[in-house]
This record gives structure tokens, C-alpha cells and sequence, in this order.
């Protein structure tokens, strides 16, 4: 179980320079940046095995960021290698029917509570905005309603409000509709009304002042995005009744929760069924693939062929393959459990690190993702603005101290830590070895 510390990277400093000149910003997805931790420069990943990962500079780390949640069964899984090697000798993709995706859809119409029909795209954003498409299709309505810093993905359609700077974000409980960048057209942003999440009284009155023009309410029924914060009791129940009494399609994010927390995702634990989910992340275990998923009413003018949804790549042998052989994992109840007693495991040690220094804070979330977060009065946050009360640079500094201790998190405090199906009691000794350290010197 021992973790090297972390020595220099000048390699990923180098390969950051040479980046500059051919890659925008250096970087292949905005984020990216963020991930930097404390370098000026990103860290280049090289290779990775079970929960573990090493750099181009010969670093290793445990890995709870494992591509935000994605490689859920752990790196270099043997049984998905063998799987996907067959599929490499045999083609890739045809652009055709396949039959992985005829039972890829089975499983996971068996697996989760509102899946009747299931269809197929590559990335998260890509499937949220194909359950937006067919939540308008369905209702004829245009708007969405949306949650201050719930993340959708980078599309025109949801990339509103998902990080509000303070000044910008508006009254407290009818925010203002803020662009996450420039080149979102007005008619878009008009089209996304944003409610502070975890407030019955604010949801109810967004509802009231646009009766009749919702298609859809989306949210993250665990907020990943906002590290972690939990629903409050009977919010996701107000949400469902709300919905069905106004027929409004209520779409729940779960790109980060799907399969992870459970074979059912969050709307198993949580006990309310939405009307369409989507997936992505966890379904492929490392490999691009996302679904929506939703009930037949809903799907049904897709199925008809009235509502359009494409995609050349979208489940092609090698994705589905990839998704099959991992969903049929985290199938079994004691995969997920076990994820889940891993994440509680670390989520324990940094509670009592805190509270022997009396350092206040809220660890929060559940085993399979959760996040740190330094309140003042150590209660859990609520809502988006409780994170812009916290303090940051604690959690950088935390983080940082992680890191130098071997242990590789999400560099942005307002994310979360994902854990792996193949993390050893090994690694979970080191890393509440490494917590102790970290609160140590913070
Ligand atoms: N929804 C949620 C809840 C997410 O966390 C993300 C990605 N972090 C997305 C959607 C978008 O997914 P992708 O990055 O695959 O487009």
C-alpha cells in the first residue's frame, strides 16, 4: 500500500509548453485547466491499473478522479480489455444495427426504474440535450427549467447558470439566466429559467409565474457538481409531483449518479422515478458512450420517428461492448455496496481528521461520490451560493497536500470524488494514511 510522494513533473511541463502551439489554451476540454492543482501546467496522465495511475514523470497516485467516475471498474480492467480487444479484431464500428445495443438496452430497461426506451449518444452532453429534444418534442413547449449550479454540459441548450459568478447570478430566489460563455444566443438563454435548488417555495413560484411553458424541469438528483449536495428530504418528491400535476417532463442528470450509486442510480436510492434519466460516465466504464432513457409517453414521438435524435458513433460495438460488460457488473448488488463501504471508509477518516483539529467542515455525498467542504459552521451545504461561502483556499490546500501524499482528486472544490469498484484495502489504508497527513499541516 505505499505511495511514492510525489516527485518533480517537469515532463507534463514541458508537454504543456509544446501543447500551446497546437492545441487551443494547450487543453482538449475547458476543465482541464482546473485540474491543474497546484502547478501552472496540467499533469499528463501515462498509464493506469486498478485504482491506480501514473504520470509521464513516473508519479503514482491512487485515482479518485478515474475520468470523473468514468472508469468505474477500475483501469485496464482485465475483463473489459479482453472484451474490447475481441471487438478491435472484428470492427469497431459499421454505422448499422448492432445486437450489443439491442441488450445493452435490455439491461438497463431492466436495471432502472423510469427506462422503457432507451437511445443511444457519446458523451453526456450530447444525451441531455436528446431528453431536452425530446421533452419539447413531447410537450410542444419551449422552456427548461434548470437549477443555479447544476452542470448539464457545455451545449447551448444547458451551459446556463452552472457556475454563476456572484455578481452576476441575480436575486437569490429568481436568479438571473447567466451564459457560462460568450456565443450562447439570447433566444436560448430567454428559453432557461433558473431556481435555487433544495427551496420548495422558490420552485413553486418559478412554476407559477411560466404555467404552461415548461417542456422540462432537469436537475442532478445529487448535485456532483455542487459537491455532492444532497436533496433535501421530499425535494426530489416535490419535484415529481409538481411535474406530473403541471405535465411537465422531469428529467433527472444522472451522469454522475447513474450505476454508480446502485444498480437503479439516484432515482432507486431516492425512491422517485422521473420521467426521463440520462447516463453516461459509469455506463461506459471508460470508454465514450451515454443514454437517455425515459417512459414510453415520452420516448414514444422518438420511437415514432416524429422527434429526430442521431449520431454515426452512437453505440458502436466497441462503446456498447465496453458499457455491456461494465453495467452487467455493477448489476451485482455487492459491486456497488462495495463501492459505496470504500467511499464511507475514506468519507470517516477525513470526519475524524477534522474533528480532532477542530477543523469545521462538511464531508458530504455518499461512498461512491462525495466531497469535502470547508463551512464555517460545518453544516452541509444546500444549495449553490452555501459553496461560494466556503473557503476555497482550505481546499486547495487540501488537496494539494493530497496530492503530494500520492492521492489524485478533482482539483475543483465544487466537484467530487468518484471511487472505483477495484480500490484494495491496501489503497484505502494509504489513503486515510495520507488524509491524516494532509489535515496534519493544513
Ligand atoms: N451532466 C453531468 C451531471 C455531468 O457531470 C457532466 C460532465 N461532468 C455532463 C452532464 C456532461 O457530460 P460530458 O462531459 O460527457 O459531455
Amino acid at each position: 500500500g505505499h505511495i511514492p510522494a510525489l516527485g518533480g513533473s517537469d515532463g507534463s511541463r514541458a508537454w504543456f509548453d509544446r501543447a500551446q502551439a497546437s492545441l487551443a489554451g494547450g487543453i482538449s476540454s475547458s476543465s482541464r485547466l482546473t485540474s491543474t492543482g497546484p502547478h501552472p501546467y496540467p499533469l499528463y496522465m501515462a498509464e493506469g491499473a486498478g485504482a491506480r495511475i501514473r504520470d509521464i514523470d513516473g508519479n503514482e497516485y491512487l485515482d479518485y478522479l478515474i475520468s470523473y467516475g468514468s472508469a468505474v471498474l477500475g483501469h485496464a480492467n482485465p475483463q473489459l480489455t479482453e472484451a474490447l480487444t475481441a471487438v478491435l479484431r472484428t470492427g469497431t464500428m459499421f454505422g448499422t444495427c448492432n445486437t450489443t445495443e439491442v441488450e445493452l438496452a435490455e439491461l438497463i430497461c431492466d436495471m432502472v426504474p423510469c427506462a422503457e426506451l432507451v437511445r443511444f449518444a457519446n458523451s453526456g452532453s450530447e444525451a441531455v440535450q436528446g431528453a431536452v429534444r425530446a421533452a419539447r418534442g413531447y410537450t410542444g413547449r419551449s422552456k427548461i427549467l434548470k437549477f443555479e449550479g447544476h452542470y448539464h454540459g457545455w451545449t447551448d441548450s444547458l451551459a446556463i447558470s452552472n457556475r454563476p459568478a456572484v455578481s452576476e447570478a441575480g436575486p437569490y430566489a429568481t436568479p438571473h439566466s447567466v451564459p457560462h460563455s460568450p456565443g450562447i444566443p439570447a433566444g436560448v438563454i430567454d428559453d432557461v429559467v433558473v431556481c435555487p435548488w433544495n427551496d420548495p417555495a422558490a420552485l413553486r413560484a418559478v412554476l407559477d409565474a411560466h404555467r404552461g411553458e415548461f417542456a422540462a424541469v432537469i436537475c442532478e438528483p445529487i448535485v456532483a457538481n455542487n459537491a455532492c449536495t444532497m436533496p433535501a428530504p421530499g425535494f426530489l418528491n416535490l419535484l415529481r409531483e409538481e411535474c406530473t400535476r403541471r405535465e411537465i417532463v422531469l428529467v433527472f442528470d444522472e451522469v454522475c449518479t447513474g450505476f454508480r450509486t446502485g444498480p437503479g442510480g439516484a432515482q432507486t436510492m431516492f425512491g422517485v422515478v422521473p420521467d426521463i434519466a440520462v447516463f453516461s460516465k459509469a455506463l461506459g466504464g471508460g470508454v465514450p458512450i451515454a443514454a437517455f432513457a425515459g417512459q414510453r409517453h415520452v420516448m414514444e414521438p422518438l420511437a415514432q420517428g416524429q422527434v429526430k435524435h442521431g449520431g454515426t458513433y452512437n453505440a458502436s460495438p466497441l462503446c456498447a461492448t465496453s458499457a455491456l460488460v461494465t453495467l452487467r457488473q455493477l448489476n451485482q448488488p455487492d459491486v456497488t455496496k462495495r463501492i459505496d463501504e470504500s467511499g464511507r471508509r475514506i468519507m470517516e477518516a477525513i470526519r475524524r481528521a477534522a474533528h480532532d483539529r477542530h477543523i469545521p467542515c462538511s464531508v458530504q455525498g455518499v461512498g461512491a461520490m462525495f466531497q469535502t467542504v470547508f463551512t464555517a459552521d460545518g453544516a452541509p451545504t444546500r444549495q449553490y451560493r452555501d459553496l461560494l461561502l466556503t473557503d476555497q483556499a482550505r481546499y486547495n490546500a487540501f488537496r494539494h497536500e493530497l496530492l503530494k501524499r500520492g492521492i489524485h482528486t478533482n482539483a475543483y472544490g465544487m466537484a467530487c470524488w468518484f471511487v472505483a469498484a477495484t480500490v484494495t484495502e491496501d489503497d484505502l489504508d494509504a489513503t486515510c494514511e495520507a488524509v491524516e497527513g494532509a489535515f496534519g499541516v493544513l
